[in-house]
């Protein structure tokens, strides 16, 4: 196997590191690819190359927003050129089947797409009621050098959801991806120049968040934080941030409640849940983590639920039929058995799964079996933390009320799902879910122009549409006074 060997992306160039880190497999153990373990210079260097980009106008911040798309444009046509390629980085570094991150990379061409066309029609008002003498303008200009710090879980589709759209108001960035799965996030860097984006506009620093997240998050030269990952990093950030009254965009994590009513499109219900819980490995911030049933519906619901995740598929990353990978690192997967073990001791019923997978050629990777766990009480870890793995916890209700309340008993706020028939149910549930998304008999499908963030502990502010932009800028009010401007003290200029 041919390993893969990057440098730090700066100024548009390579920039060698002495210390290395190393990407081993999760799927098989074999050694993938070596990145830079960034110190303290190439941090700043980094920051340096972002800063001198967009503080020299003429480069990117203050160039027609037409010509950032064009340049954008041709740069999506390059990836798209690379879709295997990427997808197959993507899918080795993650221990995902490769044509879910081919799927990956297609929805970050999609948003890229989008986000170019934004640079063209960046919004701003006119203020033209304050009098024949007056005139105000509304502006929205770039933040400045953002730096992004982005997870393991979908490194292309959550870096994305961010870099486009900072692109396109004029922003420079700093990147630091995940040390485990850097590998797309250099080869984009790379290709951005091929495509003309100019040097400095794009960097990326690899190495643990521990330390380059803490040099980035903390460095005055840098304008906003944008992240993906756990509450409590994000928690970290948001009040180093808050010393340099730094902004912050967080995307952090969920604990997303499906609810299926009696009154669903049963087979479609069983599609959404079924997918919801085990795509990317249940490695996701919105995964359909709970299961919320209509008692009358649900031992059937769950006998048929358990006989489709019977026949989900495991595999490694370049199985074209694999629905499921291996999970991140095996302390990971140590963590997901000890969540499936605290839901036997804390007395819910185990329908299926619940243990690691071995056989047919995946005993060096860290694999779990789809599990399911039925009579799950609000009071039960696994009902209420964000396990990030393909576990499913059920529990029953018997009113509408009751399903919201049990959807909405959690601190994260990023996702639910709702399946009736019943329009006039459908509407009042998911007004009163408090998550930034719903998604109605429907689960995981979006559109790039909606935007994307959580409620509660899942966040501060959105991703993608036309919001998503709109936090790579800073508002700017320009009062102009028109004609003569009255004496303020007239007294002073009397002779
Ligand atoms: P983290 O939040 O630790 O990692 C996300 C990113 O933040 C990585 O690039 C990481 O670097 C970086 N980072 C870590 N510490 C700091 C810091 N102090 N300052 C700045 N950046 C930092 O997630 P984990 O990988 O530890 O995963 C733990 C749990 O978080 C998962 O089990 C899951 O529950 C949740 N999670 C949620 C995600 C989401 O999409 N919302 C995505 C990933 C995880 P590095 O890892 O390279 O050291």
């Amino acid at each position: 196997m041919n390993v893969r060997e990057y440098e730090n992306w700066i100024d548009g160039a390579w920039a060698t590191t002495a210390r290395k880190v190393e990407r081993k497999s999760p799927a098989h153990g074999e050694l993938l690819a070596r990145f830079a373990q960034s110190d303290e210079n190439a941090v700043n260097a980094a920051i340096e190359a972002a800063r001198k980009a967009f503080d020299s106008r003429s480069v990117w911040s203050a160039i027609p927003g037409a010509d950032r798309a064009k340049a954008l444009g041709r740069w999506v046509d390059l990836l798209t050129r690379e879709i295997d390629r990427v997808a197959l980085i993507e899918a080795e570094e993650v221990g995902k089947p490769v044509r879910f991150a081919k799927a990956e990379v297609e929805w970050s061409i999609e948003l890229a797409r989008y986000a170019a066309a934004l640079a063209w029609q960046i919004p701003g008002d006119l203020v033209s009621n304050i009098g024949d003498a007056n005139l105000g303008l509304v502006t929205r200009e770039p933040r400045g050098v953002i730096g992004m710090i982005t997870p393991w879980n979908f490194p292309l589709v959550t870096l994305f959801q961010k870099l486009p759209f900072a692109l396109a108001a004029g922003c420079t960035v700093v990147i630091k991806p995940s040390e485990l799965t850097s590998g797309s996030t250099l080869e984009i860097a790379r290709l951005a120049k091929e495509a003309g984006i100019p040097d400095g506009v794009i960097n990326v620093v690899t190495g643990s968040g521990r330390t380059v997240g803490e040099m980035l998050t903390g460095h005055q030269k840098v304008d906003m934080i944008s992240f993906t990952g756990s509450t409590a990093v994000g928690i970290r950030i948001a009040q180093r941030a808050a010393e340099q009254v730094k902004r912050v965009g967080l995307e952090l994590g969920g604990k997303a409640a499906n609810i299926v009513f009696a009154d669903a499109d049963i087979d479609a219900a069983l599609d959404g849940i079924l997918l919801g819980y085990v795509l990317n490995q249940g490695e996701e911030c919105v995964q359909g983590t709970r299961l919320l049933v209509e008692d009358s519906v649900a031992d059937t619901f769950l006998d048929k639920l358990v006989e489709r995740s019977r026949k989900i598929r495991l595999g490694l990353p370049t199985d074209e039929k694999a629905d499921v990978g291996a999970l991140i690192h095996e302390k990971h997967m140590e963590q997901v058995l000890s969540y499936i073990q605290s839901g036997i001791d804390e007395g819910a019923t185990l329908l299926l799964g619940g243990s690691r997978v071995t056989d047919n050629g995946l005993g060096r990777g860290f694999y779990i079996a789809p599990t399911i766990f039925s009579d799950v009480t609000p009071d039960m870890t696994i009902f209420r933390e964000e396990i990030f793995g393909p576990v499913l916890a059920v529990t029953r209700f018997n009113s509408v009320d009751q399903a919201i309340a049990l959807a909405n008993d959690t601190n994260y706020g990023l996702g639910n799902g709702v399946w009736t028939k019943d329009i006039d149910k459908a509407i009042r549930v998911s007004r009163e879910l408090r998550s930034g998304t719903v998604y109605v008999n429907t689960f995981l499908e979006t559109a790039v122009q909606l935007p994307f963030g959580g409620f509660k502990e899942s966040g501060i502010g959105r991703e993608n549409g036309l919001d998503g932009l709109l936090e790579f800028t800073e508002v700017k009010s320009t009062f102009i006074k028109l004609g003569q401007r009255p004496h303020a003290l007239p007294h002073t200029v009397a002779n």
